[in-house]
């Protein structure tokens, strides 16, 4: 690490989030600010009203999606591995494998090097570019499934417990609840893999941010709109929805429907239960324990930062290993998008 800077001169927690004093800005700031480098779309990293934003063009076009045009003041495409300087405080993007265009931010100042994970998976997804590790005297990372219980199994087995289950109950609707931004289109990806390639029926509001990922140049295959004016009941179909719509009454429209729900808490029994979910398949973009510690023992950070989720654990295995670690404790991030 370099000897002279602190890195806490380079980053540092405020109220609007993660701060960069020299440069200026924030990463991923949950209130309105002047400048902000955002790192993925979901809801709770990018939000609007803020001046100046940069991001990938992917998670530009999902925030404009969401919020319509108008969401910044202004904004700055920036391609991952393009660099942006600003007061001598160096920012480039790496990809970070959670959702499209989700990257890690950057930072380099003084030959001093940080990178701020945002939300990062180290698995497979056919619909966003995978994670890239880069060397760095401080790692800041999430840590949403930050405990040694939670092993995520290989999302292609659970694709293939879903299809099982169609094959058992071919005259039932499969209805996968699936957040908007990543999951939907994600199991849409896996089902394809794996030779599902009839039309899926999907709830309007899954619509844009399908669109925004043709628009990107993920073949998510022939879709079609869930809605019972159009067609039958949708027996023997796999039909995705946001998990919103799960409690609606759009849901009564489907033949004695299977509910599946595919998120990383589905690991939990209790949260499966809770939700009345039929068939949990276990399929995160998030980073599970080992993909959390794998990760920094692969960096091998002289320090590590921990933004959002359970802090504790991970930190205390970094202190197991001699590596100093600190939970910034960021408030306004939650886990319910995966
Ligand atoms: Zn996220
Ligand atoms: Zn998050």
């Amino acid at each position: 690490m370099s000897g002279v800077i602190k890195p806490e001169a380079l980053l540092c927690p405020r109220p609007a989030g993660l701060y960069c004093p020299p440069g200026d800005f924030y990463i991923d700031p949950t209130r309105p600010v002047p400048r902000a480098v955002i790192t993925h779309g979901h809801a709770d990293h990018a939000r609007a009203g803020h001046g100046a934003v940069a991001a990938t063009a992917e998670t530009l076009a999902i925030m404009a999606t969401r919020y319509g045009d108008g969401f910044a003041g202004s904004t700055q495409p920036l391609a991952y591995g393009e660099t942006i300087s600003r007061n001598g405080v160096e920012v480039s993007l790496a990809p970070a494998g959670h959702v499209l265009g989700s990257a890690q931010v950057v930072v380099r100042w003084k030959g001093l090097t940080m990178v701020v994970s945002g939300d990062y998976k180290r698995r497979r997804d056919p619909t966003c570019r995978a994670f890239e590790p880069v060397a760095c005297d401080v790692f800041v990372t999430e840590a949403t499934f930050a405990l040694p219980v939670f092993r995520h199994p290989p999302a292609d087995l659970e694709i293939a417990k879903l299809l099982r289950s169609v094959g058992q109950f071919p005259r039932r609707c499969h209805l996968v609840g699936a957040y908007a931004l990543g999951k939907a289109q994600r199991v849409i990806a896996l089902l394809r893999e794996a030779g599902w390639d009839r039309p899926i029926p999907v709830h309007g509001a899954l619509d844009s941010l399908n669109a925004v990922y043709a628009r990107f140049g993920v073949d998510l295959g022939p879709l079609e709109a869930a809605t019972t004016e159009t067609r039958g009941d949708f027996a023997g179909e796999i039909v995705l929805a946001p998990p919103s719509a799960l409690t609606t009454p759009w849901q009564r429209r489907f033949a004695d429907p299977v509910d599946a729900f595919a998120s990383g808490w589905m690991g939990i029994r209790a949260r499966a239960r809770q939700r009345a979910v039929e068939l949990p398949l276990i399929i995160s973009d998030h980073a599970d324990w080992d993909e959390l510690t794998g990760t920094i023992e692969e960096l091998h950070p002289a320090e590590v930062w921990i933004t959002h989720g359970r802090e504790e654990a991970l930190a205390r295995w970094c202190g197991l290993r001699g590596i100093p670690a600190k939970a910034l404790a960021l408030v306004g991030y939650e886990d319910e998008e995966d």
